[in-house]
């Protein structure tokens, strides 16, 4: 099997509990989606449903990489508005397509709670519509790409991106490819272009590689024609 359980320590409520995690020593990407999406050879179990840990005892959920550095404010906020409220709900087994999803909602539900930043809150929404992909449920994935791309967009205005602990390039690259699968080609082709003159690009060359191919695609369906024929015939 793919799974094991892993315990931990609830930071809010301090109970020990135990979730279940895919073994990364069993993942072999087999693909990547232009969005970084990676899916894995032979594998039952995609790690993305699993994500977000989710305390059983006071409903404390967050993505793995935040669980345990919630801040005195944080805690505070969880018990009030969550834990003194809380009727068990478990979601530490096997999840399927539903209980991956409501453990997303609680983190996104508890990280809006807490005032996270928005590049955060994106990053939750562009992995729901990742959960959704995997089921094809291509209504609900639109749905929170929407969303992300809405996040990333105010995140790239308005925050201090490394002090996040996220990567401009990345971000300003998930903006165009995410325009690009809502539609926004034109809007995609600039974002795309504007990674490549990026004075920072050279540290991240398989992101350079994936907007150059952007740009070739884009550049051959005539985008910018496209656009121009659209607004003479308006
Ligand atoms: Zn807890």
């Amino acid at each position: 099997m793919c799974i094991y359980k892993k315990k931990l320590e609830c930071p809010v409520c301090k109970s020990k509990f135990e979730t279940t995690k895919v073994k990364s020593s069993k993942l072999r990407v087999e693909t990547m989606d232009t969005d970084l999406f990676k899916r894995f050879k032979d594998v039952e179990e995609h790690p993305i449903k699993y994500e977000v840990i989710m305390c059983p005892n006071c409903g404390y959920s967050a993505i793995e990489k935040h669980f345990e550095n919630i801040s005195k404010r944080g805690i505070a906020i969880i018990k009030e508005n969550i834990m003194y409220k809380w009727i068990k709900q478990d979601y530490t087994d096997v999840r399927d397509k539903q209980d991956a999803i409501k453990a997303y909602k609680f983190a996104l539900y508890e990280a809006e709670l807490m005032k996270k930043s928005k590049v955060e809150l994106g990053g939750i929404c562009l992995r729901m519509a990742w959960v959704n992909r995997l089921y094809g449920d291509i209504e609900n994935e639109y749905k929170y790409l929407d969303m992300t791309l809405k996040l990333y967009d105010k995140a790239y205005m308005e925050e201090d991106l490394m002090k996040e602990g996220a990567d401009e390039i990345t971000i300003g690259y998930l903006i165009g490819d995410i325009n690009e699968r809502l539609g926004n080609k034109k809007e995609a082709l600039r974002w795309m272009n504007k990674i490549v003159f990026d004075r920072s690009i050279s540290q991240n060359r398989t992101i350079e590689k994936l907007a150059r191919e952007k740009i070739e695609t884009l550049k051959s369906e005539d985008v910018e024609q496209e656009d121009e024929l659209q607004a003479q015939a308006n």
